[in-house]
């Protein structure tokens, strides 16, 4: 508690309670027992003819456990021995001072032994009756507790003065002070008790002087507690011996008193050097936590401000100093209420105050708070301040710690202000996606509706073109009837009329008959391309090795040039339909034998190349070929590059091709230079399976 970690008797005034208090218990047993089986050396422990009083020994023991029981606390149980303890003093005392016998001294025993001082055999003398008085009121009166406590101490103070005066006697031979009877009787033993018992009271409040103030962690403490065992014993010992060297004739009165006093004064001046020492090392931790404090208190970047009780500033820190713009020297002293709060807020800081003083407790003690704060030039600004009562300041000490927090508030409507623009932000993005999200829905469905309606298009348009394709195929084949008579009677004119005509007459006649003839071959063939683009064409695997022979070998055209056509087996397999192919192979090789200088022999070679799931069936020719401008359009109905009379044709047969081609899934195309040969290809799937079928 005081002094470091080392444990010390003063640290448990208790236990020293309980001890005296047990001794006092003990003795006054033996002095008892003493009395009782007639053992005089039990009741007389110095054998000076002066025992230790029955009812002493009784009060002793009562007073003993009194002593034990407070320092377990049982004050109630303490308080009723002590009460007996004070009756028996009391009576004796009053036996004393009246000379009235109460017949209480030989109440218990009487012995014929012991009595060298006693006045009344028995009879407890008046030193010892006197100290059983003041044991027994002192324990009585502080259980009333509280200020009342300080009776056990005075009263413990007193009986140890008596009995110290007692055991002096004793120690220095001195009769006077502890064997006249009426005054000043007692037995050693009683003497020490007694001094036990009294130190047990001192002890037995230790929150009273002036074991308080022993205890305390004071340097004046430090002092008391080292030189007090000393300033007792120093005089008693240095006494004694003066004497004993008086009483052995080395010198006399004088001479003794003057070496006692030279001795006392030095043995004083050590002691005095010794406690001074131990209270500069006592106070040495405590200068240095003093410099430390302030140190800390220097370089505390917020403002500490103290205040005492009545409102008055008591410490300004360097910190403080800066955010209030005012020097320590120039408010310590004066109230803060006054310098430091706001005017308006005064009255409520007062009222604080006295509200503290009147009740011991402070709204604002230990909490954060937040309020104005005024500065010396008059303005204010923001403070965060934690008030705190400094401990066992005693008038209470308030200490303030404030900061100066403008600088965190701005930062937080900046942050505010920032949360609410980006909020605000977020919420016009929001708005804006939303809006893009409409629009490009609402386009979409256009889109939707509007690819709806080319669907329908589409679909009028494909039903349209049908429907014409089926009305010029009627049409067209309506135009065979008439055809068919025309070149009936052609024919009767030319055979029945012959001789009739003229030369001129019949090479008319040889116009017509060329002119049907070259009509029918056009119908022939527009038939067969609507046909295409009408019938079914359901696809198969198809051998085109035996297909072209075939063609060839039937086609008496191609039989007659069979020499001029060359095939390069295997041709590839393709998925295919038979008619459609058969159209697409004899118009090849038909164009290619027709369009060849006629001073050249034809040349045809037929080949297929197979790639990527793919068949390409070539023809490739050494005849006239064909411009690169006119690749393009030699496929559409009724095309034709050259007259008549140079090559025959209706300009039907590479559109028959073109849509044989895309009624199969697949497309033509032409390589060509003029005059340098052409060479023309359809491209097909090939034909999946082990094998082609025909
Ligand atoms: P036609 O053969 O009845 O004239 P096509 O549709 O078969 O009609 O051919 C269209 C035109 O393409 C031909 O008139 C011709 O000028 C040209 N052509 C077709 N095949 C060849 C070829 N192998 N060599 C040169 N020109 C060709």
């Amino acid at each position: 508690m005081f002094s470091g970690h080392q444990h010390s008797p003063w640290d448990y005034p208790r236990l020293i309670t309980a001890m005296v208090g047990l001794y006092a218990f003990a003795g006054g047993l033996i002095t008892l027992i003493g009395w009782a089986k007639d053992i005089q050396a039990l009741t007389d422990w110095v054998n000076s003819g002066i025992s230790m009083m029955p009812n002493m020994a009784v009060a002793i023991v009562l007073a003993g456990g009194a002593l034990v029981l407070l320092s377990c606390g049982q004050a109630r149980a303490a308080t009723v021995l002590g009460f007996f303890t004070g009756l028996i003093g009391a009576a004796t005392l009053f036996e004393h001072v009246t000379a009235i016998n109460l017949g209480i001294d030989t109440l218990l025993v009487s012995r014929p032994w012991g009595q060298r001082g006693t006045l009344v055999p028995g009879r407890i003398g008046p030193p010892g009756s006197a100290s059983l008085t003041i044991i027994g009121s002192a324990i009585v009166l502080s259980a009333f507790g509280g200020k009342n406590r300080r009776w056990a101490a005075l009263g413990g103070v007193l009986v140890i003065g008596i009995a110290m005066l007692s055991i002096t006697g004793y120690i220095f031979g001195a009769d006077a002070l502890f064997s006249l009877p009426r005054l000043t009787v007692i037995a050693l033993q009683t003497a020490t008790i007694l001094l036990a018992l009294g130190i047990g009271l001192v002890t037995s409040v230790p929150q009273v002087q002036p074991l308080k103030m022993l205890r305390d962690n004071s340097a004046a403490a430090v002092l008391a507690r080292r030189a007090l065992p000393f300033v007792i014993l120093l005089p008693i010992v240095v006494g004694w011996l003066r004497l004993q060297g008086q009483r052995a004739g080395w010198y006399d009165a004088a001479f003794g008193t003057a070496l006692r006093t030279v001795a006392e004064v030095a043995l004083l001046i050590g002691l005095l050097w010794w406690a001074a020492a131990a209270v500069k090392a006592h106070e040495k931790p405590l200068r240095e936590s003093e410099t430390r404090k302030a140190a800390i208190l220097n370089s505390s970047l917020d403002a500490i401000v103290s205040m005492d009780a009545d409102g008055l500033i008591v410490e300004f820190n360097p910190a403080a100093e800066m955010m209030f713009g005012r020097y320590a020297i120039e408010v310590i002293g004066r109230p803060l209420s006054q310098i430091l709060i706001p005017e308006r807020l005064r009255v409520a800081h007062d009222q604080g105050l006295a509200h503290f003083r009147a009740t011991g407790e402070g709204l604002v003690l230990g909490k954060r708070i937040e309020m104005p704060a005024l500065r010396a030039d008059g303005t204010e600004f923001p403070a965060e301040l934690s008030i705190n009562r400094v401990p066992g300041m005693e008038p209470p000490l308030f200490s303030g710690f404030i900061r100066d927090i403008s600088e965190r508030n701005r930062a937080q409507v900046a942050l505010r202000e920032a949360h609410e623009l980006l909020g605000s932000r977020a919420k016009h993005l929001e708005k804006l996606v939303e809006d893009r999200t409409m629009d490009l829905r609402n386009i979409n469905e256009a889109l939707v509706r509007s690819l709806a309606r080319q669907d329908k298009l589409t679909n009028d348009l494909r039903e349209t073109v049908q429907q014409l394709e089926t009305f010029s195929y009627s049409i067209v084949h309506d135009m065979r009837a008439p055809l068919r008579s025309m070149r009936s009677f052609a024919s009767i004119l030319e055979s029945e009329y012959q001789d009739k005509l003229d030369d001129t007459g019949r090479r008319y006649l040889q116009r017509i008959m060329d002119s049907a003839v070259r009509m029918d071959a056009l119908i022939t063939d527009v038939l067969t391309y609507s046909r295409i683009s009408s019938s079914e064409t359901p696809l198969a695997p198809v051998n085109l090795d035996k297909l072209v022979a075939e063609i060839v070998e039937n086609y008496p055209q191609f039989q007659e040039a069979a020499d001029s056509i060359q095939i390069q087996h295997p041709l590839s397999a393709v998925s295919g339909n038979r008619a459609l192919l058969t159209q697409i192979i004899s118009n090849f090789l038909a164009n290619a034998l027709k369009f060849v200088p006629p001073d050249r022999p034809a040349q045809v070679m037929v080949y297929s190349e197979t790639e990527a799931g793919k068949v390409r069936l070539w023809f490739e020719d050494n005849g006239i070929g064909i411009a690169p401008e006119h690749h393009g359009k030699i496929f559409d109905l009724f095309t034709r590059l050259h007259r008549l009379d140079e090559y025959p044709g209706t300009g039907v047969g590479l559109a028959i091709v073109k849509k044989s081609a895309e009624r199969m899934g697949g497309r033509v195309t032409v390589e060509s230079e003029l005059g340098a040969g052409s060479r023309f290809c359809v491209e097909l799937d090939a034909a999946t399976g082990e094998k082609a079928e025909t």
